[in-house]
């Protein structure tokens, strides 16, 4: 603020020191520094708070072999009171850290931030919440001290272990879920937990948008030298819509486990109750074949994938278990503990709450490849999971598919190489390795998927997929 006054300004405006305008009566200048960090690996005894509650019981493992980060992923800082973004930006790099009794974690200490006078409450939101068209859960309310400077420690960890973190460290009592509390013994130093039932909390639910993301279209494929076209049931040319699937098998109970078992992992229509997907124009697909090549058009995505969106409800069970798409005439089987990570994190989440918040994208490109390639069955080894390795299945936008059986062909191919010479090696040869060759070409081809982002135990490999392939998918979120 100009407090001088020029030689040639009239007299009268002239100031006497106590007349000057004064700075704001109290000018804070508050900083806030998060640091989040990831949870730890709890397979092979690498977490102490895991084998002193479970005891060498491997049924309840949720981060195996994959160590959770988020460098890459965005997070945003608001203003809790007007929803204002103070910041925006990605996770960056993380460093390794085994202060905290439970293992080794991946911290992320982000950058400083400094909050306005007028900014009274702050939140964050991470991951698919920090794109403004899915936001629904503000992380870690919170009132802002007036502290020179706060830090702010968030441990993402299993929700069964929160009491067991807070004894071993010496916390006190649990902050209440989505809270902050102080540290003993630390001024200006608080922390809160990222539990697996608040990952479920912040990840996006894509179940409602496939229409959206993945448009009716038009398929084709050539027709089999020696087999007769595969019609798929009337009723799903007739009107796909209605169209009852092949009944998902119950599977036998569990002994009950209460942490990750709750029942058999069903479909929609088990109970013998159909339902009628949402969305779709209502135009019945056709099949027509010509010239050796059969097309199937009026392909309504959101009726093709109800069946697996529909899988798993109220179910905790890790037993592996099938899903039919009978106008593909294709069947995804999910592998034993495909959701072990997702369920095992939280108190509360089921298997159709994590296939729920994997992108249908990925979905329709992996049906869509296995159908022209005339691939009858894929076995499905992880889809949305919130504590493991990097952002993409945090995010549901990925898949692993760990086998493909062609059963026209006799063609059965798992995909596991043999050890660290096929890495970045081309495909096998014979006609396992020719199929999963084309398998690659229809997915790294397909508009649906991220360019780059199909990894193989071969071509394209990075660690670690010596025994699966991912697919990620384009997010089409609004940033
Ligand atoms: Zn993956």
């Amino acid at each position: 603020m100009a407090t001088q006054t020029k030689a040639t300004e009239p007299i009268a405006t002239m100031r006497s020191g106590t007349q000057l305008p004064t700075e704001p009566a109290h000018h804070k200048r508050r900083v806030v520094k998060f640091n989040v960090y990831c949870a730890p690996l709890d397979e092979r005894g690498a977490n102490p708070l895991y084998n002193a509650k479970y005891d060498g019981d491997t049924s309840k493992l949720a981060c195996t072999d994959s160590a959770s980060y988020l460098t890459g992923s965005p997070y945003v800082l608001i203003d809790a009171d007007t929803k204002a973004e103070l910041a925006r930006a990605n996770f960056q790099a993380y460093t390794k850290v085994s202060v905290w009794r439970d293992g080794t974690r991946n911290l992320h200490a982000l950058t400083p931030i400094t909050i306005r006078d007028d900014v009274k409450k702050i939140a964050l939101f991470i991951a698919n919440d920090s794109y403004r068209s899915r936001r629904q859960y503000p992380l870690f309310p919170f009132d802002l001290p007036d502290s020179a400077s706060t830090t702010i420690n968030i441990f993402e960890i299993r929700t069964d272990l929160v009491l067991d973190f807070c004894d071993v460290n010496t916390l006190g009592a649990a902050p209440d879920t989505n809270s902050l509390k102080k540290a003993p013994s630390h001024t200006d130093e608080y922390f809160g937990f990222l539990t697996g039932d608040m990952w479920r909390k912040i990840s996006h639910e894509f179940h409602n948008e496939v229409g959206t993301l993945c448009p009716i279209e038009s398929i084709s494929r050539p027709l089999l030298k020696g087999h007769p076209a595969h019609i798929p049931p009337e009723s799903s040319l007739a009107n796909v819509s209605s169209t009852r699937p092949a009944q998902i098998p119950r599977l036998p109970d569990q002994s009950e486990n209460p942490q990750t078992h709750s029942g058999p992992v069903t479909g929609p229509y088990a109970s013998g109750t159909p339902t009628t997907p949402r969305g779709g124009t209502g135009a019945p697909p056709q099949l027509s074949t010509k010239d050796g090549v059969e097309t199937l058009s009026n392909v309504d995505w959101t009726a093709v994938l109800s069946p697996i969106y529909e899988a798993g409800a109220g179910s905790r069970s890790l037993d592996a278990f099938e899903v039919h798409i009978p106008l593909l005439q294709i069947k995804l089987t999910f592998a034993e503990r495909s959701f072990a990570n997702a369920i095992n994190s939280s108190n509360d989440t089921n298997v159709r709450d994590a296939i729920r918040r994997t992108s249908p994208g990925t979905f329709a490109a992996i049906l869509k490849a296995m159908w022209r390639l005339h691939i009858n069955t894929v076995a499905l080894s992880s889809s949305w999971r919130p504590m493991l390795g990097s952002r993409l299945h945090k995010m549901g936008t990925a898949l692993d598919v760990a086998r493909f059986d062609d059963d026209d062909e006799d063609i059965h191919f798992a995909l596991h190489n043999n050890g660290k010479n096929d890495r970045g090696k081309p495909f096998p040869k014979g006609a396992g390795g020719s199929k999963m060759a084309a398998f690659y070409r229809e997915l790294t081809s397909d508009s649906h998927i991220q360019a780059g982002a199909v990894y193989t135990p071969w071509v394209n490999w990075v660690r670690p997929h010596d025994s699966h392939m991912h697919v990620t998918a384009k997010d089409n979120a609004d940033e």
